[in-house]
């Protein structure tokens, strides 16, 4: 799922070593356990700047290289993603194969935790997709390196809160871009995906007297939402058709590709969806050639994964804010660089990254 034409092509030809030389991986953990059912990869991508965190997701993938791929692919991300937002991590991902609703139990949890705490601590694991909070406190009887804890548990909580915060700040700074004012008043504003983030988002856009369009394809999420805000519902199968100002992609990967971006009329995408680009290059490329103004997702999302960084340190929710309040001007300082190179933005963000993780690796060799 999600991988973009960069990873599919790396993994047809490729066994996993060389993937993970392909996309500079430092290390991959396979862990099986017949016991308690437990098939699980952790990608440790890179840890210049720190313990490489990321979210473990649960997914029943339909083979194992499915499975590293998006592990190889989202752990990549993560590194990016710490490192624009100033954080001292590293990045790292882990998928657990099988389905959350049907093969997860406390011993599976536990059992992955001490795999988690066999890297001591080269990896810190927290929620993603399939994980629940509750699940995360099995994993936590068994290491040290968790984050993503309940806030009774001297944690930080959901931290979708926080990631719509982000996401919210990029669009405003997107938007200032493109329309000349940050204001969403009036605008018309496409989010597809109303789970946990979107549902945040759509509060502080209602907020700010934005025409909200909303599409999910679980009609229970449409149902409440539709019933607490005034919103236009929209097909799934329609979304790129509809006319609107901003595109906020907040459910599933790669909704950027040939098709949709053929289709998509709008002036700005910001959403909080990982790895919205399917090819990376291409697809980046032709939203800049479409005059579109991108705001890439690693940078505007990374409220959630600043919330566990804050976790990590001794959590402060004011703390967590603040920096994700920052994510406003690293995104203009992403846009104005892209439109004075003429680069796309994705590429922008991703040098600003690597510029900073290279300075600290000259920094840390002088330790
Ligand atoms: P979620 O599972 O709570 O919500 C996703 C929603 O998208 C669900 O309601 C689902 O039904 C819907 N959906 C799936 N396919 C769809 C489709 N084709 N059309 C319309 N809707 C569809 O997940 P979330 O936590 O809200 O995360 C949303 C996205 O943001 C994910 O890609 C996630 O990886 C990313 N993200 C989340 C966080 C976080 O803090 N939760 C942080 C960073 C990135």
């Amino acid at each position: 799922m999600f991988e973009t034409n960069e990873v599919k092509n790396a993994t047809q030809v490729a066994g996993p070593l060389e993937q993970m030389a392909t996309m500079d991986h430092e290390q991959v953990l396979f862990c099986n356990d017949p016991d308690t059912g437990l098939k699980a990869i952790i990608a440790v991508h890179n840890t210049v700047l720190g313990p490489s965190l990321g979210g473990t997701r649960m997914w029943a993938y339909k083979n194992e290289a499915e499975a590293l791929k998006d592990v190889l692919r989202l752990s990549r991300g993560m590194t990016f993603k710490s490192a624009i937002s100033g954080l001292n991590l590293g990045g790292g991902k882990a998928v657990i194969i099988g389905d959350p609703h049907k093969d997860k139990s406390e011993a599976l949890m536990r059992r992955f935790g001490q795999f988690v705490e066999s890297l001591n601590g080269k990896y810190i694991t927290a929620e993603d997709v399939g994980i629940t909070t509750r699940d995360i406190e099995y994993v936590a009887e068994e290491t040290e390196y968790v984050s993503g804890l309940p806030e009774s548990r001297g944690g930080g909580g959901d931290p979708s809160p926080v990631t719509a915060y982000g996401v919210y700040m990029g669009m405003k700074a997107a938007a200032k871009f493109a329309f000349g004012s940050d204001s969403l008043e009036g605008k018309q504003i496409m989010v597809q995906g109303v789970g946990n983030v979107g549902y945040n988002l759509i509060k502080l856009l209602y907020e700010e007297r934005a025409i909200i369009a909303v599409s999910d394809i679980y009609e229970a999420r449409l149902k409440a939402v539709s019933e607490e805000f005034n919103v236009e519902v929209v097909n799934p199968d329609s979304v790129y058709d509809q006319n609107m100002d901003i595109y906020a992609p907040c459910a599933l990967g790669a909704t950027l590709n040939d098709d949709s971006l053929s289709r998509l009329k709008c002036n700005v995408i910001a959403g909080a969806a990982n790895n919205q680009l399917e090819d990376e290059n291409r697809h980046a490329a032709m939203i800049m050639d479409r005059g579109i103004v991108y705001a890439p997702d690693f940078l505007i999302n990374a409220g959630g994964i600043i919330n566990c960084y804050s976790e990590v340190i001794g959590y402060n929710r004011e703390d967590a804010y603040r920096k994700t309040e920052h994510i406003y001007e690293v995104t203009r300082a992403v846009l104005e660089e892209s439109r004075s190179n003429n680069e796309p933005a994705n590429a922008v963000a991703i040098k600003m990254a690597q510029a900073r993780i290279n300075a600290m690796q000259t920094v840390r060799a002088k330790r």
